[in-house]
């Protein structure tokens, strides 16, 4: 479903994502780990055309998509969940979802009875039907986050990117991301779900990619990943 070829990605002198290789197929989490700026974030955004890659290949059902714009690319399939949100300040909660159900070209049926129901299934979906018609900043950290993913499952994508969902958040609510990521893979969905520690994401993933300083270290069963001499060095210090 996702096939990622050789991506490569410089900043200046920096290689923030060097030769990365990996493939998703429908209905399997993969988990994309690595420490503070290994390039996961790098990897997911030049997948989704938000940054250029200097290189590589990206393709979506067998589409090459790298260098496209972003909004083609999600047309292709393609949702993320930003690791940080910047919602807008006069827009209600149903208000995002409903832009992020309708692409730029048929923004006039916002208003439409059809949209408007939709966007409130996916809503409730995430656990926002009883704040919905809020405005962002009203609402706490865990609700944005809900929004966050509410808008990129919006318009029903084959491929989800998953940004640290649980970073802030309380066990109680990690649990509850956990099953919220886990239906879209039941629905079908691929989800390519990052974060810092293998140990946060093992219980989730069918298989767990790590990255550090750019470079892709070890692939595998997050049991396997865990014995990587890498991983091991990088989260264990050694032992
Ligand atoms: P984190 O866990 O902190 O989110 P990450 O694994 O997502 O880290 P990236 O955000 O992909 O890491 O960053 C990888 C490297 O690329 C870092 O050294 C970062 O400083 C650098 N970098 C990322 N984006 C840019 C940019 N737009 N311009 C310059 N350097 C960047
Ligand atoms: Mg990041």
């Amino acid at each position: 479903l996702l096939e990622v070829q050789n991506l490569h990605k410089r900043f200046g002198g920096l290689v923030a994502a060097k030769d990365i290789s990996f493939s998703i197929k429908a209905g399997e989490i993969v988990g994309l780990i690595g420490p503070n700026g290994s390039g996961k974030s790098t990897v997911m955004k030049c997948i989704m055309g938000i940054e250029r890659p200097n290189g590589g290949s990206v393709k979506l059902s067998g589409v090459e998509v790298a260098g496209w714009p972003p909004h083609r690319i999600a047309r292709q399939g393609v949702g993320l969940v930003f690791q940080h949100s910047h919602p807008l300040h006069r827009q209600t909660i149903l208000e995002h979802i409903i832009l992020a159900l309708l692409p730029d070209n048929l923004l006039m049926l916002r208003t439409d009875p059809d949209v408007r129901r939709r966007a409130e299934e996916i809503a409730a979906r995430v656990g926002l039907a009883n704040v919905m018609h809020r405005l962002p900043r009203t609402l706490p950290f865990a609700d944005l986050r809900r929004l966050e993913l509410a808008k990129a499952i919006a318009r029903n994508p084959k491929v989800v990117l998953v940004d640290e969902p649980f970073a802030g958040l309380t066990s109680a609510e990690v649990a509850d991301f956990s099953r919220l990521i886990a239906s879209f893979r039941a629905d079908g969905h691929a989800v390519l779900l990052v974060d810092h520690n293998v140990k946060g994401v093992a219980a989730l993933v069918d298989r767990v990619i790590a990255m550090y300083l750019g470079e892709h270290v070890a692939e595998g069963t997050a049991e396997e990943v865990m014995q990587n001499e890498t991983v091991r060095r990088v989260y264990l210090g050694g032992k």
